[in-house]
């Protein structure tokens, strides 16, 4: 049945929307500020293409985190029912997996390949460079992801190089890109390279997935980097079918490669790019948005813009001064318990305020704790998102890395965890000589386990005991290859963790009996999960579409890598979010605390780094004011920004400015208040003058951009 004029799909946009919504034939651009609405374009566009007879298997959507991934497919299938779940709505990361599933043998990677997290990538190059330590490692590390974010692969990176320490790093490569190939793994980087790599030189692959694709829709795209680009522009080819929506002013990923040269690159290599521009923000009240676009003002503009919102003046957002990092949560917790009292005499109750309507956001994650102390302290249920994932705890990666290991015997990352998990009386000794053993013949630990020649370098009881293990890991997997559904996958997480005695093993590493309990009702939470998805009643983190009801546990587990939380949980619960400035990102929360905002923090210290040039400090300048940005718009309805009087640097407590971009907020008075009154004098004082420092620093800042 053919939709009516007043479906849904155009129904609550406004004209410049549905003009995005309805071009639907050529390149697209969308580029507005925060709230107005640019994510909702791309879910009424998955909708219109649709409506417009296009299969959802031709469709793709790509958003920055997995978290987005699933709320987008939620509010697709609110829109269009459940044909929205053909649609493939993912990461560019997630995107990359499934294209070397399918077609990373032309690579020669096994479908089954693994997929490293930062952890492991650390220690194999620390392995690689020769035993080095964890911080030279994780050093390694950043420069090896930022030449493969330049697409170098070992040998340009050391043709290239400058300095004894480059090409140090760039033969270390080499060998860590051995050890990759050897173990079929890859990182993260190579999730967005490989593709790269695969569309780029096999044109079968390439037509394939040109062929394959009708639209192709991505989220936040000023923070794509330029490999990321690359592969967006192979898969949509000449005819560039795609719509991309984002914020130079949100471009907050620098430092991870992200590039707004790929804004500036698009209306050069797709001359028939169609631009639309959202100037309504449907989000905040007219106070929240003029603080916004005064602190994001004095940045350079490649594209002028203006924001209006006509939710009305609402209140002046509130700046507040703490004595310390605990007053500041003594105070957030206050503030929360007298806006929610205030809601509850509210008429109708209609604007009763629940805790999932409050969010504090902060610069560096360990800022969370006051705040979780605090928030334990008053009763207060909350989440700490973008923190600790619950993939990273101890006895998950335990669980994880045998479970990787039935998928690819040659993960040898696993290989070492699993062999030690529990103790079998598998020495460093024989762990050594066997990772020698296989360097030198070049294969992984397990293929290692069950050569002729393994007995030539370690005594028999030692191979012995070596052989059980891989002799267990084969029926292993043979079982775990027969398990189908949820139920299978139950019994057989059950069987094994009573087979390997993993209880036991949490115990006995243990000291207190409450931790070892906590852990073990992760494992139990752990198992939970796995089951649910098993029986694909939970979509799979790839975006991948569910084909059949059920999944191997196989299938499961090869995404493990790409979760940084169990979202499922963090989904619906009616709590107060603790976040990352970075994680907030497309997120959005009546009522908003900005925390710590003084200058050191947010600015983060801009000039205590040696050998940085002006230039590159104004550019950072400039990050940090879109990340500013980014945490203020994130309010609709009440702002509150704080900033300490003192506050922790290392272990010494210094005196704590706030933040010039406070003052910038503040240019005219009606957009803050601050608080206590009886200070405001004070901080005006202070302000004026740190508004002339901050004008003054962000006039070096456009003048160094220009003149780049
Ligand atoms: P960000 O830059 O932060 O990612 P955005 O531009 O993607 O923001 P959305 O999240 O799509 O903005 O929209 C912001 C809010 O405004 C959402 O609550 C959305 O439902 C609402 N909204 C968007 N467009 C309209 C509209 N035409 N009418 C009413 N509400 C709208
Ligand atoms: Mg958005």
């Amino acid at each position: 049945s053919s939709p009516s004029p007043a479906s849904p799909i155009a129904h609550g946009l406004n004209l410049a929307q549905q003009e995005a919504v309805n071009y639907l034939h050529g390149p697209c651009l969308v580029l507005a500020g925060a709230g107005s609405g640019k994510t909702r374009v791309i879910t009424h566009k998955i909708g219109r293409l649709i409506q417009m007879g296009m299969k959802p298997e031709q469709i793709a959507a790509i958003t920055f985190t997995n978290k987005a991934a699933a709320e987008m497919r939620e509010r697709a299938k609110s829109l269009i029912g459940k044909s929205a779940k053909g649609v493939l709505i993912c990461t560019f990361h997630a995107l990359g997996v499934r294209m070397l599933r399918q077609d990373g043998a032309a690579l020669g990677l096994k479908p089954q390949f693994s997929i490293l997290d930062s952890d492991d990538v650390t220690s194999i190059l620390k392995d690689a460079g020769g035993s080095t330590d964890v911080a030279t490692a994780r050093q390694w590390q950043w420069t090896i992801s930022a030449w493969k974010n330049q697409g170098l692969n070992a040998a340009q990176a050391e043709a290239q190089a400058s300095g004894d320490e480059e090409r140090l790093i760039a033969r270390v490569m080499g060998h860590y890109e051995e050890r990759l190939a050897a173990y079929q793994s890859v990182d993260f980087d190579d999730l967005i390279g490989l593709p790269l790599k695969l569309l780029k030189e096999h044109e079968d692959v390439r037509s394939k997935w040109q062929a394959s694709l009708g639209h192709v829709l991505v989220d936040e795209y000023q923070d794509t980097n330029a490999t990321q680009y690359e592969v967006l522009k192979l898969l949509v080819g000449e005819r560039g079918r795609f719509t991309a929506v984002g914020d130079d002013d949100q471009s907050i990923y620098g430092w991870r490669g992200a590039t707004l040269d790929n804004l500036k690159k698009l209306p050069q290599d797709f001359p028939t790019l169609k631009v639309v521009k959202l100037e309504q923000n449907y989000r905040s009240t007219s106070a929240i948005l003029r603080a916004a676009n005064n602190v994001i003002g004095p940045n350079p503009k490649l594209f002028p813009k203006t924001l209006f919102s006509e939710l009305g003046e609402g209140e002046p957002v509130r700046v507040v001064d703490c004595d310390s990092e605990e007053h500041e949560a003594e105070r957030v917790v206050a503030r929360i318990q007298s806006l929610r009292a205030e809601g509850s005499l509210l008429p109708e109750g209609r604007q009763y305020r629940e805790w999932k309507d409050f969010c504090v956001l902060y610069r560096a994650n360990h800022m969370a704790k006051p705040f979780e102390k605090a928030f334990r302290k008053a009763n207060i249920p909350y989440k700490v998102s973008g923190g600790q994932s619950f993939f990273d705890r101890a006895e998950i990666k335990d669980l994880c890395s045998w479970m990787v290991l039935l998928v690819n015997n040659d993960n040898n990352q696993a290989f070492i965890r699993s062999i030690k998990t529990p103790k079998r009386g598998i020495g460093h000794t024989t762990l050594g000589a066997l990772n020698t053993f296989a360097d030198t013949y070049k294969l992984s630990l397990f293929e290692s386990l069950f050569s002729n020649s393994l007995g030539s370098v370690l005594p028999a009881k030692a191979v012995g005991s070596l052989q059980e293990f891989g002799r267990y890991l084969n029926d292993l997997e043979y079982r775990a290859k027969r398990c189908v559904g949820a139920e299978d996958a139950r019994i057989f997480l059950t069987d094994w963790l009573k087979e390997i005695d993993y209880e036991k093993h949490l115990y006995d590493g243990e000291d207190s009996e409450k931790v070892a309990s906590a852990r073990w009702s992760n494992v139990m939470d752990f198992c939970d999960w796995m089951s649910q998805r098993c029986g694909g009643q939970i979509d799979d983190t790839s975006g991948a579409t569910i084909e059949k009801p059920t999944k191997t546990m196989l299938e499961v587990v090869q995404t493990i890598a790409l979760l940084s939380t169990i979202s499922e949980r963090e989904g619906d619960q009616n709590v107060v979010t603790l976040s990352t400035l970075h994680a907030s990102k497309g997120l959005e929360w009546p009522h908003v605390v900005l925390a710590g905002v003084n200058e050191g923090l947010l600015p983060f210290k801009l000039d205590d780094d040696d050998g940085q040039n002006t230039d590159s400090i104004a550019l950072r300048l400039q990050e940090e004011r879109r990340l500013m940005y980014v945490g203020i718009t994130r309010a609709q309805r009440t702002l509150a920004v704080d900033w300490l009087r003192k506050r922790k640097k290392g272990r010494d407590l210094i005196a704590g400015v706030p933040s010039r971009f406070i003052a910038e907020m503040a240019l005219d008075k009606a957009t803050i208040k601050e608080d206590p009154r009886e200070k405001l004098k004070a901080l005006r004082a202070e302000f004026a003058k740190k508004s002339a420092d901050g004008l003054a620093a962000a006039a070096a800042a456009k003048a160094a951009y220009e003149g780049r």
